[in-house]
C-alpha cells in the first residue's frame, strides 16, 4: 500500500504512537537469566520470573514465600546489602555463587539496581569461566586503538575485533545524522550475510524512548529473537499497580514490534552497544546473528569496554583533524604575509590565498562583500546577487555567529542563488555591519540506499493508521537534491578566523588610505591641487641638500599671472579661481615626472626642475609661457604669465635662490609681461 494515501499528520500520529510503546515495562524477561525483585530494604521477595527454578532450583511458589537469604544465598545477599548501605542507585554488576534451596552451587553474573520502591536482581549463569582471556582481548584493543590514526580504520578494526569475539554474521557501526537516521559507516560480515554498508536506517527504527534508554543503559542484547518471553510472577508488585521498570537491566523482554522487525530483517540475534560522544548518543555498534546466538554476560561486558575504549580515540582523531584545519588556514595567511613583507590588503590576500582556502574548506567559491563592493575567487554568484544576499543577512541575521545553510533554495535568499551553488556559510566581519565573508558550496547530489523503504507498510487498526515494522528490507533508494555537503562546526570556526583576519586588513587599509588623504591635505593647495608653499619649501631644501652633495644643478622657475586683478574684476573671482585650476592642470602636464609645480601664494607659482641647468630651465620656462598664452578660455579670453628663472649656486639658501628668481620675474613684468627672464 503506498503511503501517499496518508496525510503527514496521520503518519506523524502513527510515529508518535510508536514512540509511546512502553518498552521499559514489558512485565517479562528474556529467558537467558532469571529475575528477582525485592522490597527496597531487601526484606521480602515481591516478584520472580517464571523460570526461577531452572536457575536457582526453587519453585516460583517457594521463592515468593521464603526469606530472600534462603532463595539467593548468603554471599549474594551480603553483596546486595553492602550496595544498599552505599546508597548507590546505579546498576551494579556483581559476581556471586548461589545455591538456592536445593540446587547445586553455580556462578552467577548479577546485575542489581533499584527501581521505584523495588530492588531488582537479574542473574545470568557465567558462561566464560576464564575471564582473564577476555581481559587480554580488552587490553590488546587498548594497545591497538592507540596506534590507529584514521577514523575509518578505527571502526573497521572495531567491527573486526567484535566479529571475531562474538561470531555474529554482521557487525556494523551505525552513525546517527541530525534527523536520527542511522547510516552504516563500517561493517565486518561473513559472506552469508548481505552487506548493509552505506545503508541508511530511518529514525523511526529506533524511536526516541529507545534512544533515551541507551543514555543510561548502554547495551541491549537479544540473543534469541524467536524464543518466548518469560513472565514475571505475579505480573505486578503486591502493593502497587504499575509494572516493574526494567530500564536499567539487561534481561528486559523485547517489545513484540521489535521482534517482528528483527524477524522481517532475517535477524535471529541482535546486540547493540551505544556509542556516545561527549554525553550525546552518536551511534551504535550493532551486531546481527542470522540464527539465535547465546552471548555470555562477561563477553557482553567486554564488548562494552571495547566500545568505551574506542570513543575517546575517535574524539581525539576528530579533534586532531579540526586543529589541522585551523592550523592550515592560519599557515596560509602567515606564509603570505611573510612572503609579502610590505603592506597588503584584504583583496591581495583573497586573490593569492583564496584557492587554498577553497581547498581547505571544501568549497567552490569565496567572496568578501563590503557594502556595495565584492571581491572573491572561485565559482560565485554575480556581484549584484552577492550584495543582495549580504544585504539580507545584514538586515535579518545576528552578527555574533556565522550563518550557514545547505539548501539556499529553501531560504529567503533563494532568488539570488545561482546554478548549483546551494550551500552558503556567511560570516559577519566583526568591524562593519554590512561586511560579510561568504563561502559557497555546490550541490552534492547523492542517492541514499535505505535498508528497506521507510514506512512502506502502514496498516489501519481500529480505524487508525499504525506503523508496523517493514516487511521487506530490500534496498530502496532516494536521491538527495538541492543540498550541499553540511557545514561542520570547525569549518564555521575556520571561516570565522578568516573573517577576523580580513577585518584587520580592511581596517589597516582604511587607516593607510586615511593617512594618505591627511598627508595630501597637509601638502597640497586646496584650490589647484598642486603642492602648497610648505611642501615646495621642503622640496627646495631637499634639492639644495642633494645638489650640494652630488654637485648637480637644478632650476627654480617663479611665475606670476599678468594683470590678474583686471581678470578678476572683469569676470568675477570664481572665474578667476577656475582659470587658476585650468592653468595649473595644463602646465602640470608639460612637466617631467621629476619636475614639480607648487603655489607660492596668490597667483604666483614655482616650478622646481631637478637636474636642470639654466639653459634647460629657460627652455622649460618658455614652453610653459607659450602653453599659458595658447590656453583657450572661451569667452573669458586668455591669460599670460611672466617667468623668472634661477639655478642653484653652492652658497644658495632657500631665500637667496627664490629672491633671484623673483627679481628675474619682476624684470619680465617690467619688460612688458608675457615673457621669460633669467637671473642676472
Ligand atoms: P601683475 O601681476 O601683472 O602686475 O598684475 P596683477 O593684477 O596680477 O597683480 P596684483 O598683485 O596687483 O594682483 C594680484 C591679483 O590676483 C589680486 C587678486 O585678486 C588675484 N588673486 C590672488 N589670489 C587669487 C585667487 O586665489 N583667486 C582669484 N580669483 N584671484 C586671486
Ligand atoms: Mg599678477
Ligand atoms: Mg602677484
Amino acid at each position: 500500500m503506498p503511503n501517499t494515501h496518508y496525510s503527514d499528520a496521520e503518519i506523524a500520529a502513527a510515529l508518535e504512537a510508536c514512540a509511546r510503546e512502553p518498552v521499559h515495562i514489558p512485565g517479562a524477561i528474556q529467558p537467558m537469566g532469571c529475575l528477582v525483585s525485592l522490597d527496597v530494604d531487601l526484606g521480602r521477595i515481591r516478584q520472580v520470573s517464571a523460570n526461577i527454578e531452572e536457575f536457582l532450583g526453587i519453585s516460583v511458589a517457594d521463592a515468593l514465600v521464603n526469606e530472600p537469604r534462603k532463595v539467593l544465598g548468603d554471599e549474594l545477599m551480603d553483596l546486595l546489602e553492602a550496595k544498599l548501605v552505599k546508597q548507590d542507585s546505579s546498576a551494579s554488576v556483581l559476581t556471586a555463587t548461589a545455591q538456592g534451596m536445593q540446587g547445586k552451587r553455580r556462578h552467577f553474573h548479577v546485575v542489581a539496581y533499584p527501581s521505584g520502591d523495588a530492588f531488582v536482581v537479574e542473574m545470568e549463569c557465567q558462561m566464560c569461566p576464564d575471564g582473564h582471556r577476555l581481559l587480554d582481548k580488552v587490553n590488546d584493543w587498548l594497545v591497538e586503538v592507540g596506534k590507529i590514526n584514521d577514523i575509518g580504520a578505527l571502526f573497521d578494526a572495531l567491527t573486526q575485533r567484535v566479529q571475531e569475539l562474538t561470531g555474529h554474521e554482521r557487525v556494523m557501526v551505525y552513525r546517527f545524522d541530525e534527523q536520527w537516521n542511522g547510516r552504516v559507516i563500517a561493517e565486518t560480515r561473513l559472506p552469508v550475510a548481505e552487506s548493509y554498508l552505506d545503508h541508511y536506517f530511518p529514525a523511526s527504527d529506533i524511536p526516541p524512548q529507545v534512544r533515551r534508554l541507551f543514555d543510561f543503559n548502554r547495551v541491549r542484547s537479544i540473543p534469541d529473537a524467536s524464543v518466548p518471553a518469560v513472565p514475571l510472577v505475579p505480573p505486578c508488585g503486591p502493593d502497587e499497580a504499575s509494572p516493574l521498570d526494567m530500564s536499567r537491566g539487561v534481561l528486559r523482554a523485547v517489545a513484540p514490534i521489535h521482534l517482528e522487525y528483527l524477524t522481517n530483517m532475517g535477524v535471529g540475534a541482535s546486540l547493540s552497544i551505544a556509542m556516545h560522544e561527549e554525553g550525546k548518543l552518536w551511534g551504535l555498534l550493532a551486531c546481527h546473528g542470522l540464527e539465535p546466538r547465546p552471548l555470555g554476560a562477561d563477553l557482553r561486558d567486554a564488548l562494552c569496554a571495547l566500545v568505551q575504549i574506542t570513543m575517546p580515540r575517535m574524539i581525539l582523531l576528530l579533534a586532531r583533524a579540526d586543529t589541522d584545519l585551523l592550523y592550515a588556514i592560519h599557515a596560509s595567511n602567515e606564509t603570505f604575509s611573510y612572503q609579502k613583507k610590505d603592506l597588503f590588503g584584504a583583496d591581495d590576500l583573497i586573490q593569492h590565498q583564496g584557492g587554498r582556502w577553497l581547498e581547505l574548506l571544501d568549497a567552490s567559491g569565496i567572496a568578501l562583500v563590503t557594502g556595495k563592493e565584492s571581491i572573491g575567487t572561485g565559482a560565485l554568484p554575480a556581484k549584484e546577487n552577492l550584495i543582495a544576499m549580504a544585504d539580507w543577512l545584514s538586515r535579518h541575521q545576528g552578527r555574533d555567529a556565522p550563518w550557514h545553510i545547505q539548501a539556499l533554495g529553501e531560504t529567503p535568499l533563494a532568488p539570488w542563488q545561482e546554478g548549483d551553488l546551494c550551500g552558503l556559510l556567511a560570516v559577519p566581519l566583526p568591524t562593519e555591519s554590512t561586511n560579510w565573508l561568504m563561502v559557497f558550496r555546490p550541490e552534492q547530489r547523492h542517492s541514499r540506499r535505505w535498508a528497506g523503504k521507510p514506512e512502506d507498510t502502514p496498516m489501519i487498526r481500529n480505524g487508525q493508521l499504525i506503523l508496523t515494522p517493514r516487511r521487506s528490507f530490500a534496498q530502496w533508494q532516494d536521491e538527495v537534491k538541492g543540498r550541499s555537503r553540511p557545514w561542520r562546526a570547525i569549518e564555521c570556526r575556520a571561516a570565522g578566523d578568516l573573517a577576523k583576519n580580513l577585518a584587520v586588513l580592511i581596517s589597516s587599509q582604511e587607516i593607510t588610505q586615511l593617512n594618505k588623504k591627511l598627508e595630501s591635505l597637509a601638502y597640497s593647495d586646496g584650490l589647484t591641487g598642486t603642492w602648497n608653499r610648505y611642501r615646495m619649501e621642503q622640496a627646495i631644501d631637499a634639492e639644495l641638500n642633494a645638489s650640494g652633495r652630488h654637485d648637480r644643478s637644478f632650476a627654480l622657475l617663479l611665475f606670476d599671472i599678468d594683470h590678474f586683478k583686471h581678470f578678476n574684476d572683469a569676470h568675477g573671482h570664481e572665474a578667476g579661481d577656475e582659470v587658476l585650476v585650468t592653468l595649473c592642470r595644463v602646465l602640470q602636464n608639460k612637466l617631467r615626472p621629476t619636475d614639480n609645480l607648487g603655489r607660492w601664494g596668490g597667483e604666483e607659482f614655482i616650478v622646481l626642475a631637478s637636474d636642470c641647468d639654466l639653459v634647460g630651465g629657460m627652455h622649460l620656462a618658455e614652453r610653459l609661457r607659450q602653453s599659458a598664452e595658447e590656453l583657450d578660455l572661451g569667452n573669458l579670453g586668455g591669460v599670460t604669465i611672466s617667468i623668472g628663472v634661477a639655478t642653484w649656486r653652492r652658497e644658495d639658501s632657500l631665500k637667496t635662490l627664490v629672491a633671484r628668481a623673483d627679481q628675474a620675474m619682476y624684470r619680465a613684468k617690467e619688460g612688458g609681461r608675457n615673457q621669460v627672464k633669467a637671473e642676472e
